[in-house]
């Protein structure tokens, strides 16, 4: 997807702050965090929305729910975390490529 901002930052062609990156996902800090630790966990796989998800991504969004507590504890998250994934531009979304925001510590928000 040439004109999607998280598919360019996948490609390295725009610079992110990655702490985490495998064969199957990426994990960098958002750009304006809303808490201490904000980061977004990717797909390398285009896919716009959670709308979008189907059988045959079983396997990679198990992999992504697993790998969240992992990357919350190696980011110092022990007493919890939050997540979120907001669907649709109805639901807040902003970049339409699957994201899983993970925040938490200090200035944690209320909801
Ligand atoms: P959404 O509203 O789609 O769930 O969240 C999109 C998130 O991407 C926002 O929290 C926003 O701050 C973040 N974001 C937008 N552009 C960039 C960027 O160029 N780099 C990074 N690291 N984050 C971005
Ligand atoms: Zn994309």
């Amino acid at each position: 997807m040439s004109d999607c901002l998280f598919c360019k930052i996948i490609a390295g062609e725009i610079p992110a702050n990655v702490v985490y990156e495998d064969d199957k996902i990426l994990v960098f800090k958002d750009i304006y965090p809303k808490a201490a630790v904000h980061l977004l966990m990717i797909p390398k796989l285009h896919i716009e929305s959670l709308e979008k998800l189907d059988e045959s991504h079983n396997d990679l969004i198990a992999y992504m729910m697993l790998k969240l507590p992992v990357l919350a504890d190696e980011q110092g998250l022990s007493g919890g975390f939050r997540t979120i994934i907001n669907t649709g531009k109805g639901g807040g979304q902003e970049v339409f490529h699957l994201h899983i925001h993970l925040l938490g510590g200090k200035n944690l928000p209320g909801f």
